[in-house]
């Protein structure tokens, strides 16, 4: 039997490249989005859409009552760490209001499984890296604070109404589906891979780097990247492992391997085969020295490693998505 997934905030990034992997699973997909952030054109034309606020009680119950849902996966948050400082209660609002709605809808419609796009934003400043998913939990934005407190609330719910649960957490998300048919589009955007290839393109003057005295090997942040459809497979991965019965649980996401802004820096104009104008700038406030994943749990629940491991590999797709649609989505429709 067919399964229907539910994807939560599927027009955006990591929701519609996980989209396209189910959709290529066979699977039936119906995606909920309010297009504050997302793109209608990034949801595969073989999923449903229906667009719509997941804080939208009467659009829950709707989308609830027309689909027969298995398993939600929920994408639906902010994820601006500056602008959650700066605005915490847009995030307590957003990212624990709407999974607060998602799972009263859920609880209400009998649906059980849920797999949960969370962060290794939950952890701060590490005790330890690689970081293991039972290290200490201390977040250090109000981004991470609400992806911990929706972790929390879903564990709650799974207790209380026997619901179960997968939580992702992911470390820095790159690339885009290969052939660059889809991939990252952000206003503002904020990731260093896009901004350095947007200043590759001549769309920003500079990539501007946030500090050079930190204590990694060259001064820059060390962060542990992993391709956007590896996440997706995962995605995928966690939701087959609620429906077969699977228990409960909480994963890293990543390569378990560290790269400096400045090896992302040369890795990307090796890429672009020109060089990056770039300039130092002070630290951003809230930037860890190093994240890196300790990945091998993932691995050994789910079955789920990285395919795609080399830096190179990964710069290159989202190359082949920025050059080839310099205005990304902007009057774009994919010809899938
Ligand atoms: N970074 C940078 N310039 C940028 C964007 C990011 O130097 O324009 C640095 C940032 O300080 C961090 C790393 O690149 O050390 C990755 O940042 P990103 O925002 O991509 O992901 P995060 O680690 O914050 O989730």
């Amino acid at each position: 039997m067919k399964h229907t997934l539910l994807i939560l905030g599927g027009a955006g990034y990591i929701g519609s490249h996980t989209v396209a992997e189910l959709v290529g699973r066979g699977c039936e997909v119906v995606v909920a989005d309010n297009l504050e952030k997302g793109h209608r054109a990034a949801v595969h034309p073989k999923a449903a859409f229906r667009e719509g606020d997941i804080r939208d009680a009467t659009f829950m119950d709707a989308l609830f009552s027309e689909f027969g849902v298995d398993c939600v996966i929920h994408f639906a948050a902010y994820s601006l760490v500056g602008e959650s400082v700066s605005d915490p209660l847009k995030y307590y609002d957003n990212n624990v209001g709407g999974t607060r709605a998602a799972l009263s809808a859920m609880a209400k419609h009998g649906v059980r499984n849920i797999v949960f796009s969370s962060s290794a934003a939950v952890y701060g400043e590490p005790e330890e890296v690689p970081i293991p998913e039972g290290a200490r939990l201390h977040p250090q934005s109000p981004y991470g604070a609400s992806k911990l407190t929706m972790e929390q609330m879903m564990a709650w719910c799974a207790r209380a109404y026997g619901m179960r649960y997968v939580s992702l957490r992911y470390f820095n998300a790159c690339g885009a589906l290969p052939g660059g048919l889809i991939g990252e589009d952000h206003a503002p955007e904020t990731h260093l891979i896009p901004n350095a290839l947007y200043a590759a393109l001549g769309k920003s003057p500079a990539l501007e780097i946030y500090g050079d005295d930190y204590p990694t090997k060259d001064g820059t942040c060390v962060r542990d990247y992993i391709h956007v459809c590896d996440l997706a497979r995962a995605h995928a991965l966690a939701a087959q492992y609620l429906m077969d019965g699977g228990q409960s649980d909480i994963f890293n996401l990543g390569s378990g391997e560290g790269f400096t802004v400045k090896e992302i820096l040369l890795a990307a104009q090796e890429v672009a085969g020109r060089p990056i104008p770039h300039k130092f700038v002070g630290r951003r406030a809230g930037d860890p020295a190093k994240l890196v994943a300790s990945n091998g749990k993932a691995d050994r629940a789910l079955g789920f490693s990285p395919g795609i491991t080399s830096i190179r590999d990964m710069i290159a797709s989202a190359w082949a998505w920025h050059a080839g649609h310099p205005a990304g989505f902007a009057g774009y429709m994919p010809d899938w």
